[in-house]
């Protein structure tokens, strides 16, 4: 043997060396690549049979042994590429499915039948002899047809990969970027050499690329050593997507469904992962049994959606934004926040705030801020605004002859009794004014007509009977009413003052009766 040769096997055997230990040491320590491992080791164990099958195919004594150990070669090589590239999908967080990897991998186990088979067919050689001048081991070939659909594919990978690699570039964080460059070089130095054989730059007879292996795969252990920048964050990037609870819907431009995540899945236990890819208006009519108000359409534009939708009992939130990645519109994403306690608890404040809690009726921050309007519309429109306020006749006695809940029991007697008499007018409004005070606003009444009604409530009270703990109460009470005058300028309170010097006036007649405001003076009608 040469010692052109022994070099030449010393370098294909310290490829297949270290190839075949970075495939062991990755599997051991899997735990730490756990993203990458298995096409890592795969892709490192395919190189180390190329390598070894390298090496040993220079031993061979005769054309047979060549080929006998070409064949092995292609055990390893033609994996290497496609293998190579989806670990670095894998690496920069691409999903793989198991169709893809089936696919990737359908060429190179091609190419293993053919050159396995070539002598029958000659498809991948077209011819396979010893060198001539060379002689054993070296050998000359004349590619067939398959050689070239294996060479493209070879290449394309290891192009696809390089360039997926340079795309990233941008992307990637300054002091990740040698480790870009260490997996760009691993991808380019095979694709070189490669080249430089098949232009037929090389020392003739032999493929010299598993020379270069070892210092790609090296390359590419310390770029997955120094940074988890790639195998982490894809991870991390998934679980924080999953851990949100909002529910949160991915769409593309077309507005199909691209991706979910589990709390969009807990609102809608309907959505399922066979609905990627379908329209998000299909979707949304099969998971929300068919809740249509909420239609994409509708933001398909540029504008963004915010909107409140009941489902089974829960109200959600629903916000949709535009995905941009600089000024292209790239999808969609919707936002699902539950706000079913928050809307309960925004009511039951509502409530607290405008409803007096004894008598559930309007109270008097409600009374004033309605009849504030009430008023200047009635101002606007020059139609008379009539307020009739009462107050229950010696309601201290009931207190202290029979207690405060009596009391109180009284004081609910009285307002039901009275809004149902209010109700009766349309547009009236009727609130606790304060105490065992009460107050009713008539839209486009006169003081005469409010007069009127109020000898209604006066005498529905009086009538009216509450029979409770073995007692039969009954009660009056007294009641001022006042007409808007035609001074634009008047206030509610000023109005309610009038109402109140009549009531007073009505007190002071004796009580249950009404009197009526006019002009600084209180008339019984
Ligand atoms: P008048 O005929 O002059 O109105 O005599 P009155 O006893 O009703 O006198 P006044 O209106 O001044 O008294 C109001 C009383 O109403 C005083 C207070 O103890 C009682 N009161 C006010 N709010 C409540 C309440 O929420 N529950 C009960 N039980 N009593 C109340
Ligand atoms: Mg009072
Ligand atoms: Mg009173």
């Amino acid at each position: 043997m040469t010692s052109q040769l022994t070099a030449y096997m010393t370098l294909f055997c310290t490829s297949g060396i270290l190839n075949l230990y970075l495939c062991f040491y990755v599997y051991f320590k899997r735990h730490q690549y756990a993203n990458i491992r298995y096409f890592f080791a795969l892709n490192c164990l395919s190189i180390a049979i190329y390598c070894f099958a390298a090496a040993f195919g220079l031993t061979a004594s005769n054309i047979q042994e060549i080929k006998f150990w070409t064949v092995v070669q292609y055990i390893g090589m033609p994996f290497s590429p496609p293998l190579g590239l989806l670990f670095i999908m894998h690496y920069l967080g691409m999903k793989i499915t198991k169709r893809r990897v089936i696919l990737f991998l359908t060429i190179p186990l091609i190419s293993f039948i053919m050159v396995a088979t070539n002598d029958f067919h000659h498809l991948h050689y077209k011819e396979f002899t010893v060198h001539p001048e060379l002689g054993v081991p070296y050998s000359i070939i004349e590619i067939g047809a398959w050689y070239l659909v294996h060479g493209m594919y070879t290449f394309g990978c290891m192009f696809a990969a390089f360039l997926l690699v340079i795309l990233r570039w941008k992307e990637t964080a300054k002091m990740y970027r040698p480790q870009m460059l260490a997996l760009a070089f691993g991808e380019l130095m095979p694709m070189v050499t490669a080249f430089i054989y098949l232009i037929g730059a090389t020392p003739p007879g032999f493929d010299p690329v598993p020379m270069v292996l070892w210092l790609t795969s090296i390359l590419y252990l310390w770029a997955i050593s120094t940074t988890r920048l790639f195998t982490v964050m894809p991870i991390a990037k998934d679980a924080i997507f999953n851990s949100i609870s909002d529910g949160v819907l991915v769409l593309d431009e077309e507005h199909h469904l691209i991706e979910f995540n589990e709390a969009s899945n807990r609102m809608f236990p309907q959505l399922r992962k066979t609905m990627v890819g379908l329209h998000f208006n299909e979707i949304w009519l099969e998971v929300t049994g068919g809740f249509n108000e909420f239609q994409l359409g509708n933001f398909g534009a540029e504008r963004e959606l915010k909107l409140e939708i009941e489902l089974s009992e829960n109200i959600y939130q629903v916000r949709t934004s535009i995905l941009k990645h600089g000024n292209l519109k790239k999808g969609f994403l919707i936002i699902l926040t539950e706000i079913t306690e928050l809307k309960r608890l925004q009511s039951k404040l509502e409530k607290h705030a405008y409803f007096d809690e004894l008598t559930q009726i309007y109270n008097r921050r409600a009374f004033f801020q309605q009849c504030e309007h009430k008023l200047s519309q009635s101002k606007v429109t020059e139609t008379p605004l009539t307020v009739i306020l009462f107050d229950i006749d010696y309601f201290k006695k009931v207190n202290d002859t029979y207690g405060h809940l009596i009391g109180d029991q009284l004081l609910k007697h009285v307002a039901k009794v009275s809004e149902a008499q209010t109700q009766l007018e349309k547009g009236s409004l009727f609130a606790r004014y304060g105490g065992e005070e009460f107050v009713v606003a008539l839209e486009g009444r006169t003081a005469k007509e409010g007069v009127m009604v109020a000898n209604q409530i006066r005498q529905a009270i009086e009538s009216g009977h509450l029979i409770v703990d073995n007692l039969n109460l009954s009660i009056t009470a007294s009641f001022g009413v006042a007409e808007s005058s035609k001074d634009k300028r008047e206030t509610l309170t000023q109005l309610l003052n009038n109402a109140d010097k009549a009531l007073y006036g009505a007190k002071e007649e004796g009580r249950n009766c009404v009197l009526f405001y006019s002009e600084g003076k209180h008339l019984l009608l």
